[in-house]
């Protein structure tokens, strides 16, 4: 992976819920992370609907849920957190959402972007795709093209002094295409963890790290890997 001038890798994840990330992607970024990569969350809606009890609210929740994905990320490494709001259930890949995920990828240019795979509809027989995944990774990439990096895309945002910026990678998780294999043998652990901090969803903890490990193995299994996550892989500059 290319570095910027700093030195150091910036790294941009997108994601539908507070847990996505943790999900789909926890062991790259704690390894990531612990390499000295420097990772930032954006997290699109408040996860304010993850929720059947009678006694909680849609503000309440939104609150735990921020602090849950807040103690996740700082379990991994993650340098920031933040949120854009959106209503849990309802996100769509609006221009309004493009426009502001382009305006944080030229806030915080990242070298690598990390996102939902928008065209997994479902996997097998037993699952089908969140909506809210589909429509976080569609505006995902249609922020990096042709939103970042294209000057007359969005002129308030230059008028904001955000100038384009090129993003060097993709991961997308939770892909049924998935073509770069990550081993994750020394931060499963972490993952889980960080897991484990977003106990308003979580419900049966052995069950939940039981899933996990076994998820990882069966990734890593075609690669030869004891434990991996799956992504689709893009390489758009050098
Ligand atoms: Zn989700």
């Amino acid at each position: 992976m290319q570095q910027t001038p700093n030195g150091q890798v910036r790294v941009l994840v997108v994601m539908a819920h507070p847990d996505d990330a943790e999900f789909g992607a926890a062991g790259t970024i704690a390894r990531w992370a612990a390499e000295g990569r420097q990772v930032t969350y954006l997290i699109l809606t408040d996860g304010n609907r993850g929720s059947s009890d009678p006694a909680m609210t849609a503000e309440r929740l939104a609150q735990i849920r921020h602090a849950e994905q807040r103690a996740a990320a700082m379990k991994l490494g993650v340098k920031d957190v933040f949120f854009l709001g959106y209503d849990d259930g309802s996100l769509q890949p609006t221009l309004d959402l493009r426009r502001q995920i382009t305006r944080w990828i030229r806030r915080t240019k990242p070298d690598v972007v990390v996102a939902p795979d928008p065209t997994r509809r479902w996997t097998g027989q037993r699952y089908i795709n969140h909506p809210d995944h589909r429509a976080a990774g569609e505006a995902t990439l249609d922020a990096i093209i042709p939103g970042s990096d294209t000057r007359l895309v969005f002129p308030e945002l230059i008028e904001e002094g955000l100038d384009p910026h090129e993003v060097k990678e993709i991961y997308l998780s939770g892909s049924n295409e998935a073509d770069v294999w990550v081993d994750i043998s020394d931060t499963i652990g972490l993952k889980i963890e960080a897991l484990k901090e977003h106990k308003s969803q979580v419900g049966d903890w052995e069950e939940l790290e039981q899933t996990i490990r076994e998820r990882a193995a069966e990734m890593g299994k075609s690669q030869g890997l004891p434990v991996a996550e799956g992504f689709k892989y893009f390489r758009l500059h050098e």
